[in-house]
């Protein structure tokens, strides 16, 4: 045991001496208190360590003890429907053994030790296993079972497993290591947060991770496996589009990580989420989802370790085979934390005050995104999807964590404050924003929704950059200087953003779109362009067209019922003939 004094403390960071024996990234304990801490870098026997908590209190000459072991987080079951800290200290169980402030130097295992899992064992006596093998299961929430999985880079026999009840460090079995030794199996295993967990292969990401919101499955998808940022400024839906995303996306767990936005925007989330219904499963949401929240009274340090902490658990159920989504909110605040320690470490400031190694770091945890192999014989696939919102300052895109962001993701869903302040919501603006898995995800879509989905997609964003173009002219010129044709492209652009991108993430029957019902909405809307436009040339007006009353009826095509809308829609289509048929038979 590894033990310094320190030497001087500078908010969340604290110098200490006599830790020539201590290792980079040991967790240490400091002062009498025991406040966590890490070990951050390291000069002869000098250690720079990122506190955790409070530092308020400790000063020189106070005890410095390492505990020899990095960062770590627990995993097994209980880890859903949990509310964590950036350390993984379990909120809930905190608050009720101790009130509403968190004591320092707690120490509160993260998985409950007094509650019984039923274990099912899934191999036998005698069976030869190696890490990643799935050992048996349990039944973790309403809505997803628990793999137990033989620990990464372990190989052994089976010589003792049982059925029953246990708390998560008792022993359900034992494995005869390779060398001979014998180790016990628990329900829990620990793993250093910022090592990512291995998995056998990585793979293309090539499934589209479905979210419902048609802006973004049409126009701009994100790959089970595949990484997106969501920038944009206060009040431009940012927190909606995550929730949206929680709440609907088709993946089996939902990691959420608060980076304590605002002081009390984090609470919300703590309020909102046990509140809201999974839609497939009736359930609470909470059943299949981690919250790591960072609140407002725990030092800007826990920020750091939070990002780590989420995207381990994350790994931790892509290694069971699951398709897991992180959602991390925000990483601006995130960076903000890197930029202080940074500060007080005298390094050298790149761009704004932000280390140098901004980027770096920014790429480490969305590396960790991917579709892969998991460990283990059976040859399973899981996915992680990692999207981070960003809050640049202002809503200016062009500050470095943005940036940054941007080198990395695949997925750009950029927030625009004039389309929030015209209430175009989501307001993602479909003119900056990108997807790099469109060609990627091509064959899924075509095969899986349909052979026309790929080209329909691309002609509204077709449409859309069009309609900036013209726009441009109608601004220098007038309206009366378009042609018949590019009136019409207008009024078919106009349709796509109105009855189509927007999407009401309060409405029952609009807030969850189907990819076939985005599919048979996008066809609707061209069926009425392709008819409109031959009635243009047969010689029909087209302010005459633009008045007609079957676009109302397109406009609320999005709000049809799921079970309906084949029916309603084909409706639809043959109003768009018959009024259309009418209006070109007067000209
Ligand atoms: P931010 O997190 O970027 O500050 P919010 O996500 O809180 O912004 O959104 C601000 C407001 O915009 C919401 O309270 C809501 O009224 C409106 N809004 C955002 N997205 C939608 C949406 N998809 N549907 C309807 N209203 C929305």
């Amino acid at each position: 045991m590894v033990e310094g004094k320190i030497l001087k403390v500078s908010g969340p960071l604290v110098i200490a001496e006599g830790m020539r024996e201590a290792n980079m990234f040991d967790v240490v304990r400091v002062g009498e208190k025991k406040l966590i801490g890490e070990i951050i870098e390291m000069h002869g026997d000098r250690a720079s360590i990122q506190v955790y908590e409070e530092t308020a209190g400790i000063g020189r000459g106070d005890r410095v003890v390492s505990t020899g072991e990095p960062l770590s987080v627990e995993l097994g079951p209980g880890l859903i429907t949990s509310i964590y800290d950036g350390i993984q200290r379990p909120l809930e169980t905190l608050r009720e053994k101790y009130g509403a402030n968190i004591i320092k130097g707690i120490d509160e295992p993260a998985l409950d030790r007094s509650r019984r899992w039923h274990f099912v064992p899934t191999v036998a006596f005698n069976q030869e296993v190696k890490g990643g093998d799935i050992l048996g299961t349990v039944e973790e929430s309403e809505v997803l079972t628990h793999k137990i999985m033989v620990a990464p880079g372990k190989q052994g026999r089976i010589i003792e497993i049982h059925e029953g009840d246990f708390r998560v460090n008792e022993r359900v079995g034992k494995l005869k290591l390779e060398d001979g030794s014998i180790e016990e199996i628990t329900l829990m295993q620990k793993w250093p947060v910022r090592k990512s967990r291995p998995y056998t292969q990585k793979l293309p990401p090539v499934e589209p991770m479905i979210s419902g919101q048609r802006v973004i499955d049409a126009l701009f998808p994100i790959a089970k496996g595949g990484t997106a940022c969501v920038p944009g400024p206060f009040g431009s839906g940012k927190t909606v589009v995550q929730h949206q995303l929680a709440k609907w996306s088709d993946v089996d767990l939902v990691v959420y990580i608060g980076c304590g936005e605002r002081g009390n925007e984090m609470t919300d989330v703590l309020r909102e989420f046990p509140e809201l219904i999974d839609p497939r499963t009736g359930k609470s949401l909470m059943m299949r989802t981690v919250l790591i929240a960072n609140t407002s009274d725990m030092p800007v340090a826990a920020r750091e370790a939070s990002v780590y902490t989420g995207i381990t658990i994350a790994e931790y159920y892509r290694d069971m085979g699951y398709s897991v989504a992180v959602i991390a909110d925000s990483t601006s605040r995130w960076a903000e934390a890197l930029r202080e320690m940074s500060g007080r470490l005298e390094e050298m400031p790149g761009e704004e005050g932000y280390p140098a190694y901004l980027t770096s770091r920014l790429a480490q945890f969305y590396e960790r995104a991917g579709k892969v192999v998991c460990l283990g014989s059976d040859g399973r696939e899981g996915a992680l999807s990692a999207i981070g919102a960003v809050s640049p300052q202002g809503g200016d895109i062009s500050e470095p964590v943005t940036q940054a962001t941007l080198r990395i993701v695949k997925v750009f869903w950029g927030l625009d404050a004039s389309l929030a302040y015209r209430r175009h919501f989501p307001a993602i603006n479909w003119l900056n924003s990108y997807s790099l898995y469109r060609d990627r995800l091509a064959s899924w879509f075509g095969e899986k929704v349909s052979k026309s989905w790929n080209d329909k997609t691309a002609r509204l964003l077709k449409i859309l950059q069009v309609e900036s173009d013209l726009q441009e002219i109608v601004k220098l010129v007038g309206m009366d200087a378009l042609s018949a044709d590019d009136r019409l492209m207008l009024e078919v652009a106009q349709s796509i953003r109105e009855d189509f991108l927007q999407q009401n993430a309060f409405e029952e029957d609009d807030s969850y779109t189907s990819l076939g019902k985005q599919d048979a909405l996008i066809s609707l809307i061209f069926s009425f362009e392709d008819k409109a436009r031959r009635a243009v040339e047969a010689g029909a007006d087209i302010e005459k067209i633009a008045a007609l009353s079957v676009r109302e009826r397109i406009g609320r095509a999005k709000s049809v019922p799921e079970a309906e809308y084949a029916r309603v829609f084909a409706e639809i289509d043959r109003e768009i003939s018959d009024q259309l048929d009418a209006l070109t038979a007067k000209s």
